[in-house]
């Protein structure tokens, strides 16, 4: 087995899921306990500087091996897995020689892995696969990542010909709840410019993503007993439901691809007395992006009237922005890295990123940071699947990247 493989499995035993409703940092304790993990490996491979701060940020320095002026770059993964799945007792499962069928994960539930969902799967007929047994997400989203830069460094460390300058590596908590770089300080990390290991599909890097907002919505309600209810309930479940189908019918993730934005609804519970409703809005462009968020005060505007001031709550809360307008400044970043593709005869994907990284926001810190692919595919749930030949390019790809700017010094 590769090396990135094997690290792969090792870390998706962690459970690792982020809490958006913890109010700690990490918001989980399981994430410092594979923070302190990777820092150990990370020691033990010879990197400088190693450290996981109080934070639970892990840092660490593979030193310049040579006097040329080369840029500093930084590699940077999460180490968290998303709360929408449950990330506890990963048993990955590996399907060697695929021969393009449907993947039953699970005989048991009777989750199958389908061709006609995934088309896809397709793409990988013969090459080995990394899935779940359907009961858990696999977390390839992000730690193919971490392992995928841990064996590059590795490599480099393994192979001092190639010329580089310093480079540096960091795995941060929580980016799946959105507060990856909350506490990440850009100034020590002291890089020119950085990659996020966050992508999917081999060959794909991006530097166009979401700007995006959250929007909490409390509904207050007034329950009496339904037999004398009349004239005085208010019932605030279906003030919520009132409110949902006021949105834009087609603007929803699941109408929505390529650059167009939508508003999800993420999570909807409620009594008469009391409703509350996760939404998340996203949009490419600044100004749609702005409209939306304006559209969603004015529905609650228009049902606080209707029901009374104060019925309806909304918080509303910008996540991250379109790190486009940063990289654009910086395209050399970009550039490189689809070089370091084609040199390894892969062609480069520039897709718009419907989602964030850490990444988005670094940029917008001073951080340039577009994302690479990881090779791994529908993230964020049971079908989550990754195959190995598509990490160990990924790993490839990161090693040519740093040989690159290295002879560019
Ligand atoms: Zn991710």
């Amino acid at each position: 087995m590769s090396k990135v493989v094997e690290r792969f499995l090792k870390y998706v035993k962690y459970h690792t899921t982020s809490d958006e409703n913890s109010n700690t940092f990490p918001s989980t304790e399981g994430q410092l306990i594979f923070a302190r993990e990777l820092a150990k490996e990370l020691k033990e491979l010879g990197l400088s500087e190693v450290e996981v701060d109080e934070n639970g940020y892990v840092t660490a320095l593979l030193p310049a091996n040579t006097d040329k002026k080369i840029p500093t770059i930084g590699f940077i993964a999460h180490m968290d897995t998303s709360p929408d799945m449950c990330g506890k007792d990963v048993k990955p499962q590996i399907i060697e020689n695929y021969d393009g069928n449907d993947i039953m994960l699970n005989k048991e539930k009777g989750i199958i892995l389908s061709t006609s969902e995934f088309p896809e799967l397709k793409n990988y007929i013969g090459k080995t696969l990394i899935t779940t047994d359907g009961t858990t997400l696999l977390g390839a989203d992000d730690k193919a990542g971490i392992a995928e830069i841990i064996t590059a460094i590795e490599y480099l460390i393994n192979h001092p010909e190639i010329e580089h300058g310093n480079v540096k590596i960091a795995f941060t908590p929580d980016e799946e709840i959105g507060r990856g770089v909350d506490k990440f300080n850009v100034k020590k990390f002291a890089c020119d410019f950085a990659y996020t290991v966050d992508g999917g599909e081999l060959g794909t890097i991006e530097y166009e993503n979401f700007n995006a907002a959250s929007a909490k919505i409390k509904i207050h309600g007034r329950n009496v007993h339904p037999g004398t209810a009349k004239g005085k309930m208010k019932n605030s479940i279906l003030i919520g439901i009132e409110l949902q189908n006021m949105l834009p019918e087609l603007e929803r993730p699941e109408h929505t691809e390529g650059y167009q934005g939508f508003y999800h609804l993420n999570n909807f519970q409620g009594t008469v007395e009391e409703t509350s409703m996760y939404y998340i809005i996203r949009d490419f462009d600044k100004q749609a992006f702005s409209d939306k968020k304006e559209y969603i005060k004015s529905i609650v505007e228009a049902l606080n009237k209707k029901y009374g001031e104060g019925t309806v709550e909304l918080e509303l809360k910008d996540q991250y922005y379109n790190m486009r307008e940063v990289i654009e400044k910086h395209m050399h970043i970009v550039e490189t890295a689809m070089e370091a593709m084609r040199s390894l005869g892969i062609e480069p994907k520039v897709v718009p990123i419907r989602g964030g990284t850490d990444g988005a926001r670094l940029s917008f810190m001073g951080l340039p940071t577009p994302n690479l692919f990881t090779g791994g595919h529908n993230f964020h749930g049971k079908y989550e699947f990754i195959p190995i030949h598509a990490m160990e390019k990924a790993v490839e790809v990161i090693v040519k990247i740093v040989e690159l700017y290295g002879k560019k010094g």
